[in-house]
């Protein structure tokens, strides 16, 4: 928690710090609920979340006796977590089936840190005793597949990968195909992002998905969004849900922004749970979310 609260710094002292000064105000006039307005829209917390948490203040700050920093801390982190949801299934699924592995895909946008939360999300496998096969499907970045496989030797991964500018989907199904022979427990997928015709990310990965369902069904099929890139990343991830069934989302770069809020608002965008979170470059720098250890450093 105390590395989460640290990591989130930027966030905290824009978003928890400024709505409880807000909040504790002598005279909670019209001006400075326009101002607790303002301050959750720049956090990316979305319009209407936005307007459904000043409306639950609102109510509760009048019925609240007395405005004590520890009552409004406790009210403001009750709303928020009701807001980021405290019932959702935040659970990576790697189970596929006895004797095929799990399989997860991982999609995103170039950029967005796709391949790096592959590479961490191996880590973590491997230290939780589990083996892992990585399929370097994203043949697009010509870079993308030695990165992966540098993950991998530093995890001790398998990586599978074909040719620079290879087909995708065939990458894939070999990665599986791998890790049903050596006995994997998953295989992770790298997918390439370009998202410059939706026809044509929706070709690759429908494919790669369809490919690798030949051998079992699927996990999970991850997508990895940008935290900085607010009001942007939520159109990506429009389009990319529209292109595949997405069972979740990772936030990566949260370390490097002001807009936590992001979190409420994709999960209300696409209805679907936040899993993971990026706190850094790292290999240690992604967390499973918890969303009251995240409300709680988004409060300080
Ligand atoms: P891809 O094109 O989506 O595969 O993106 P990469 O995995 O290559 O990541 C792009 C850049 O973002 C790299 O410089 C990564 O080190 C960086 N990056 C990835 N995740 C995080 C994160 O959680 N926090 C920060 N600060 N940087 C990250």
């Amino acid at each position: 928690l105390v590395r989460l609260r640290a990591r989130l710094a930027r966030s905290q002292n824009s978003l928890g710090k400024g709505l409880l000064t807000l909040l504790s105000r002598e005279h909670l006039d019209e001006d400075t609920w326009e101002e607790i307005e303002e301050t959750l829209l720049v956090a990316d917390v979305g319009v209407v979340p936005t307007q459904e948490l000043v409306d639950r203040l609102r109510e509760r700050v009048k019925v609240l006796g007395t405005r004590t920093p520890a009552d409004l801390r406790a009210l403001l982190k009750e709303e928020l977590l009701t807001l980021v949801g405290t019932d959702l299934d935040r659970v990576v699924k790697t189970e596929s089936g006895e004797d095929t592995p799990g399989v997860i895909m991982v999609v995103g946008v170039n950029g967005t840190g796709k391949t790096t939360t592959t590479g961490k999300l191996a880590r973590v496998l491997v230290a939780d005793g589990r083996s892992v096969v990585l399929g370097a499907a994203d043949t697009f970045r010509a870079a993308a597949a030695d990165q992966l496989q540098t993950w991998g030797e530093r995890v001790g991964a398998r990586t599978v990968r074909g040719p620079e500018g290879g087909d995708p989907a065939s990458i894939a199904y070999d990665a599986v195909k791998e890790g049903i022979a050596e006995g994997a427990d998953v295989v992770l997928i790298d997918t390439a992002g370009r998202l410059h015709t939706k026809t044509g990310l929706m070709d690759e990965l429908g494919k790669v998905k369809r490919v690798v369902e030949k051998h079992g069904p699927l996990d999970e099929i991850l997508l990895v969004l940008d935290a900085t890139t607010g009001q942007n990343g939520l159109t990506q991830a429009r389009v990319f849900a529209e292109v595949v069934d997405i069972t979740g989302i990772v936030l990566t770069k949260l370390d490097g922004t002001a807009k936590g809020g992001i979190v409420i608002a994709v999960q209300r965008e696409l209805g679907v749970p936040v899993k993971l979170i990026g706190l850094g470059e790292g290999p240690d720098d992604l967390a499973p979310f918890v969303p009251e250890a995240f409300v709680d450093a988004l409060i300080g």
